[in-house]
C-alpha cells in the first residue's frame, strides 16, 4: 500500500466543519442510523438497572483506585514484565514515541508494520511518521483499514468507519485494490478486505497494537478485539510493539474482568469479546509460536497534566468505550471528523485539551449542550459535564493569573469584553437598588435592542427585554387582587 495522506482537520475550524457536517445529509443518515443502532445494543447489554448501577461503581472505585496509586503501579508493570522478558519504553511525547517506535523497527531493517487497533498510535500520527522514513504501516482492523484506504482519520474510537456506507465500502476497494470487481455484498467485502491483509501479517518484520489494560500485578497486557486481527499482530511478526497511555494501567488481574464486561456491553453490547489476548512476554524457549521481542511503549503526552489536577484526572478513567459518543446530541449529528481531533465527542472534548493544549481545543468544550447524557452512560462514571465546565472555565481563565496546576493554553478564549460584561452583571444581580435601575433601564429602552446578538441569533429571535420590570408585573397584579377582594 502507498503512503497515506493524512488528513487533518485543525480543531480551531470546530465550528466550520460542524456547520459543513451538518449539511451532509449522507452522513447524517450513517451516523442516525449506526447511533440508535448502538445505542439499542448497549440497552439490551444492562438489562438490570440494580446490576448496571453497582457494576459502574465498581469500574469506578477500580479505576480512582488504580489512579490514586498509579506512579507505583506503572513502575511495577515496568519491573514485571522486564522480568518476564519484555521491553519497557517511555515516552514523553509523540515525538518521543514515534522515535521509540521506529527506532525498534529500524533495527530490524525493518520496512512494513501490521497494526491492530490503536488509538494511540493514531494520537501519535505513527503511520505518518514511519511512512515518511520509508516504512510501510498497514492497519489490519477492518474499519480502519478501510479509513486508510480512503486516506481519512477514524470517525469513532470504536467504529472508525461508521460513517461510510456498504457502497462507499464497494466503491473504495473496488478503486484502490488491483483486480477487485465491484460488490456490495457485506460478506464479499470481508473477504476480500481480509485476502489483502493476511498476506500483510506474513510479510510483516514488526506488529503493532493497542493495549485495553495493562495489569501491573503480573505484567501483562490485555487485548479486546472481534476480528482475530490483533491475535496475528501479536503473534505472527518476530517483534511486538505494544503502545499505550500510562493510564492504562490497572493494578491487580482481578481488575479486569468487571472493567472488560463494562468496556464490551457498553461500547457494542457484547457480553465479551471473540478475542480478549493477555500478552506478557516474547516467546520463551521451546515455544512454537509467538514474538520473539515485545515492547511496551508507555505514552504520556499531556496525560500528566490531567493526573496533577484531582478533579481533571478523573478524564483518566475512561475505558475508551466509545458510549458517551453514541448518547452524545452534538456527536450524532456531526461525527467525528468535524472535531479534528483523535478522540472525538465528549471524550475528546475533554481529554483532548490535555493532549494538544487549550490554545487548539478552545471550541472543543463548548460543543455539549450540558445535557448530562454522556455522564450518565459512561460505564465508569466520569463526571464529564462538570469536566467540560471547568474546562471552558480554564480558557477564559486570564493567561496571567496564577493557578496550582496551569493548563497549556489557559485563557485560550479569554476575552477582556465578555469578563467585563459579567462582572459588570454580577454587581447588577449583587445589589437589588442597581438591580432595579437596570431593569427599568432595559424595559424602557427596549426597543433599542439589538437585531444581531452574537451567535445567539444566528439560530434564534433576538431577545428583547420585557414591556414591565418584574416588580411592576407583581405591583400590577397585587393591585387587581386587592381591588376585587
Ligand atoms: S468517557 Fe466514559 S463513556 Fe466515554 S469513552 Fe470513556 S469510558 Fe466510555
Amino acid at each position: 500500500m502507498s503512503e497515506q495522506p493524512v488528513t487533518l482537520y485543525p480543531s480551531r475550524a470546530f465550528k466550520d466543519n460542524a456547520r459543513l457536517a451538518l449539511t451532509d445529509a449522507k452522513l447524517r443518515h450513517s451516523l442516525r442510523g449506526a447511533m440508535d443502532f448502538l445505542m439499542a445494543k448497549r440497552l439490551a447489554a444492562f438489562p438490570d438497572a440494580d446490576e448496571l448501577a453497582a457494576l459502574r461503581a465498581l469500574g469506578e472505585a477500580i479505576r480512582q483506585r488504580c489512579l490514586s496509586r498509579l506512579p507505583e503501579l506503572l513502575e511495577q508493570l515496568e519491573e514485571k514484565l522486564t522480568a518476564n522478558g519484555a521491553q519497557v519504553h517511555w515516552a514523553a511525547d509523540a515525538d518521543e514515541a514515534n522515535r521509540i517506535i521506529h527506532g525498534i523497527v529500524a533495527a530490524r531493517s525493518g520496512k512494513r508494520v501490521v497494526k491492530g487497533k490503536s488509538m494511540v498510535s493514531e494520537e501519535i500520527e505513527l503511520n505518518h511518521y514511519l511512512a515518511e522514513r520509508g516504512v510501510e504501516a498497514v492497519e489490519s482492523d477492518m474499519g480502519e483499514y478501510i479509513v486508510q484506504l480512503a486516506g481519512e482519520k477514524p470517525t469513532h474510537i470504536i467504529m472508525p468507519a461508521i460513517h461510510k456506507t456498504r457502497q462507499d465500502i464497494a466503491r473504495l476497494f473496488h478503486e484502490r485494490l488491483p483486480d477487485t470487481a465491484y460488490t456490495e455484498d457485506v460478506d464479499t467485502l470481508i473477504q476480500i478486505g481480509r485476502r489483502v491483509l493476511r498476506q500483510k501479517y506474513l510479510e510483516a518484520d514488526v506488529g503493532l497494537s493497542g493495549v485495553n489494560f495493562a495489569v501491573a500485578e503480573t505484567g501483562t497486557l490485555c487485548l479486546v478485539e472481534n476480528e482475530g486481527n490483533g491475535r496475528m499482530c501479536t503473534t505472527v511478526p518476530d517483534v511486538h510493539i505494544a503502545v499505550t497511555g500510562i493510564e492504562k494501567v490497572v493494578e491487580k488481574l482481578e481488575d479486569v474482568a468487571p472493567l472488560y464486561s463494562l468496556l464490551t456491553r457498553s461500547a457494542i453490547g457484547q457480553p465479551i469479546t471473540t478475542y480478549f489476548n493477555m500478552i506478557s512476554g516474547p516467546r520463551k524457549p521451546g515455544e512454537k509460536d509467538g514474538p520473539r521481542q515485545v515492547h511496551l511503549v508507555l505514552l504520556d503526552n499531556g496525560r500528566s497534566q490531567a493526573y496533577s489536577d484531582a478533579q481533571l484526572r478523573k478524564t483518566l478513567q475512561c475505558i475508551r468505550c466509545g458510549a458517551c459518543m453514541n448518547h452524545c446530541p452534538v456527536y450524532t449529528r456531526i461525527g467525528g471528523h468535524a472535531y479534528g481531533t483523535t478522540y472525538p465527542g465528549p471524550i475528546g472534548e475533554i481529554i483532548s485539551p490535555h493532549l494538544m493544549g487549550l490554545e487548539n481545543t478552545r471550541d472543543l468544550p463548548t460543543a455539549s449542550s450540558l445535557c448530562g447524557a454522556c455522564g450518565e452512560v459512561c460505564p465508569v462514571k466520569i463526571p464529564i459535564p462538570e469536566m467540560l465546565m471547568r474546562l471552558r472555565e480554564e480558557s477564559q481563565r486570564p493567561a496571567g493569573e496564577r493557578v496550582a496546576h496551569p493548563l497549556r493554553g489557559q485563557g485560550a478564549a479569554a476575552n477582556a469584553a465578555e469578563r467585563a460584561a459579567w462582572r459588570g452583571w454580577r454587581q447588577v444581580m449583587a445589589s437589588p437598588l442597581l438591580y432595579r435601575w437596570f431593569g427599568l433601564a432595559a424595559t424602557r429602552l427596549r426597543r433599542f435592542a439589538p437585531k444581531r446578538q452574537l451567535g445567539w441569533t444566528q439560530n434564534h429571535a433576538p431577545l428583547t427585554p420585557a414591556a414591565k420590570t418584574l416588580h411592576e408585573l407583581v405591583r400590577e397584579r397585587e393591585a387587581a387582587r386587592q381591588e376585587r377582594s
